[in-house]
Formats: structure tokens, sequence, C-alpha cells
């Protein structure tokens, strides 16, 4: 789950990081108020989730009170489009913080490198752009320092990174506080990424994480309720946004062919074989073990919301989850939707029996195996 910007820095804030004072608005109003706070001179930037802000057009500073809460009654509501995310976002909130005197500009982060089974550290000198771009042109400028999580970071290894990297002397000291937080706040807030660029080295000699991006852990937000409220705008596509609300586990792809199985295995053969067989899914859903008809019904309404989808194939594994629960969940879901399109069923195991006997004479079309409910699928939706 991504964090904003304004949620990533109260973070970083709480284990000791340094963040430019600042406040989320929704409104120009109110964004015109904070800005005075800061004397008109302050920051305004676009809380969506997306990187590349700076040049979409989504970040400005401003001298002026009334200027700042023009543009920021403006950038509400817009749809910011970056390289990044060229489909945009559109702007709920927007931070506006005081305007620091940026010096230099550094980039720091802490990921999983999978590989070498640690967290890594990166730190550059070269901050503000694209770290792909700094990778690619200059990739001797990024220093690497593995963490075991077991062992911790030594002070050694910290300071050592840092004279790598040719942080100045005088900002050394702060960044290798920062470094050492940064780990902390992956670590305790069950973090995937912790990401400042910039990092801002002020004229005045303070460190700053002038822009900030976390992103939890999926599976470990359930341990940080603080952020189940804004669980579902994390997510960039509106149906997959969906799927979070209603605990779904789905992932929007590009086919058109919607795909809906239990256990993540038999979701991803099923994609597979309708792949093989000429079509192109629209989604991976996993129902989920055990899956009651209301859930089912839940998931095929879900799927169907994709308008470009011209077929729905459904292929259950009868075990914990009951085939005749199954059929009864597509069946309710049949009775209250308007399906304009071919749907092929492969219900095997526990009640597949009773499940066929309920779909035969519907619309929905049985298939015997997974290969077989493919073929047919793919055979009537491009019909
Ligand atoms: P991003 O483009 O989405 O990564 O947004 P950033 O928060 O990184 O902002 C883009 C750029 O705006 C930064 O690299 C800074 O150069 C500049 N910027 C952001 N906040 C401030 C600030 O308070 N003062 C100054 N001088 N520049 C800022
Ligand atoms: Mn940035």
């Amino acid at each position: 789950m991504k964090l904003h910007e304004y949620q990533s820095k109260e973070l970083l804030e709480k284990f000791g990081v340094a963040v430019p004072r600042g406040k989320v608005a929704t409104d120009g109003a109110t964004a015109k108020e904070i800005a005075k706070e800061f004397g008109g001179r302050c920051v305004v930037k676009a809380q969506v989730l997306m990187g590349g802000r700076g040049k979409a057009g989504g970040v400005k500073l401003f001298e002026n009170a009334d200027k700042a809460g023009q543009f920021a009654g403006e950038l509400i509501g817009k749809r910011l489009v970056s390289i990044q995310n060229p489909q945009g976002m559109i702007v709920e909130k927007v931070l506006v913080g005081e305007l620091i005197d940026i010096a230099e500009e550094y980039y720091l982060s802490v990921l999983l490198d999978r590989a070498e089974q640690k967290l890594v550290v990166m730190l550059s000198k070269e901050g503000g752009m694209e770290i792909e771009e700094v990778a690619r042109t200059k990739p001797e400028a990024i220093v690497r320092l593995h963490v075991d999580p077991a062992w911790g970071l030594a002070d050694f290894e910290v300071r050592q990174a840092v004279e790598a990297a040719k942080i100045p002397a005088p900002a050394q000291r702060q960044m290798v506080a920062m470094i050492k937080a940064l780990v902390k706040v992956y670590l305790e807030s069950d973090a995937d990424l912790v990401e400042i660029n910039p990092v801002a080295w002020t004229s005045s000699g303070k460190l700053l994480a002038a822009d900030a991006k976390v992103s939890i852990d999926d599976n470990a937000v359930f341990r940080h309720r603080e952020y189940e409220a804004t669980k579902d705008d994390s997510a960039e596509d509106p149906l997959e946004a969906e799927a979070a609300r209603r605990g779904i586990a789905y992932v929007k792809l590009d086919g058109d062919i919607g795909i809906i199985g239990n256990g993540a295995g038999l979701v991803m053969c099923s994609m597979d074989e309708v792949k093989a067989a000429g079509g192109s899914p629209a989604n991976f859903l996993d129902v989920g073990g055990g899956a009651q008809a209301e859930r089912v019904k839940s998931c095929v309404e879900l799927v169907l919301m994709d308008k470009g989808i011209k077929g729905l194939l459904i292929n259950i594994f009868g075990g914990i989850t009951r085939g005749d629960e199954v059929a009864k969940g597509i069946l309710e879901a049949f009775s209250t939707l308007e399906v304009g399109v071919p749907l092929v069923a492969r219900v095997e195991g526990t009640g597949a029996a009773e499940a066929l006997k309920m779909l035969e004479g519907t619309q929905i079309v049985g298939a015997a195996t997974m290969q077989e409910a493919a073929k047919k699928i793919v055979a009537l939706a491009y019909a």
C-alpha cells in the first residue's frame, strides 16, 4: 500500500527524520490560509500516488499566499499526467509546505534486495531526478549498503557509505542519523519501500526530507490500522480500488477475458490456458478458500465492471470451496446483473456434480477440464 507524501512525512517525523513544516488542504481557501502561516513563502504539492509530479506541473513554489491558494484551487480536481503515469490521477489533496532554501539535493532509499535476502540502503549525491536516470547515466554515483535485518547496522558501515557517496562533510552526521532512522522506519512499519528524493541540504545547514515515498507491505497493512481509511485510494486503477474495498485479491490486466478461480496457482494456470488458447486475460482474481455464494457473486460483479470484457471464465477446484456454493453465487450474480458476455464454468471436486446440475439449462456453458474451458471461452468471446 502506497502512502501519500504527507502520510510518509508524518511517519518519518515519528522516527526522528527532519521534514519541512506543512499541512494538507482539500480546497484553495484552506491552502491560502496555510500559506499565510509561512508568510506566503511555500511550496504547493499535489498529493497523488505517482512519480514525476514536479515535471507534470504538480509542484510549484510561491512567495505569495494568494497565488499559492489560487494555484492549489486550480490543481485540486484536476487530472495530473506524468511520464510514469500516462493515464494520470485526479488531485484531491495538496500539501502546502514551508519553502526551504535547497543548496543540494541527494537521494536516499531503503528497499528489499531479494537476491541478497537483505535490505539495501541506496544513497546518492545525485538527487532530485529519477534514480533510474542516475543508474543509467552515472551508476557509480549510487552507493549500496546491505543490511542484514538480524544484525542491524553498525555505525561505521553507515559512515563509510556516506563517505563513499561523497556527501559533503558538514552534512555527513545528519545523513548518518537519517539513514539509521530510515532503516528503523522500514523494519518497524513493515514497509517495502522508503524513499526520500530529494533529501534537501539547505543553505543554513539542515538536512531535510523534501519529498517522501513510503509503501507498506500489503500483507502487513492490518497491523497498521491508521492507514485503513486511505487503503483503497492507494490503488492506481479504479477497479483495483474497488477490489480493495471488497477485500478481493484482484489485479487488472490488459486483455478481455475475465478470469475467476480459487487459489492463486489455479488462477495463474487458468490465465496461461486462456493465453495458450489464443485469448488474453483481463484480470487475475482469486476468490480465496471456502468462498460462499455471496463472495462469488461479489467477484463476478467486480470482473464484469470491466467494460472491456468479452467473456468470463470461472475455474474452481472444489475442496474447502464447495462447487455448489460457487454455482449458487454465479447464478445469483446473473439473476441481478445484465450479463452480455458468454460465461464458461469448469467446476471440479467437492460439490461439482451438484454445481453442474444447477448450471444446466442456463446461459452458462460447462466444461470438463481447464483446457476445454479455456478453448470454449476464447471461441465464444471472439465469435
Ligand atoms: P516529485 O517530482 O513527484 O518527485 O516531487 P518532489 O517533491 O520531489 O518535488 C520536485 C522538486 O521540487 C524537488 O526535486 C525540488 O527541487 C523542488 N522542491 C520541492 N519542495 C521544495 C521546497 O520546499 N523548496 C525548494 N526550493 N524546492 C522544492
Ligand atoms: Mn521526488
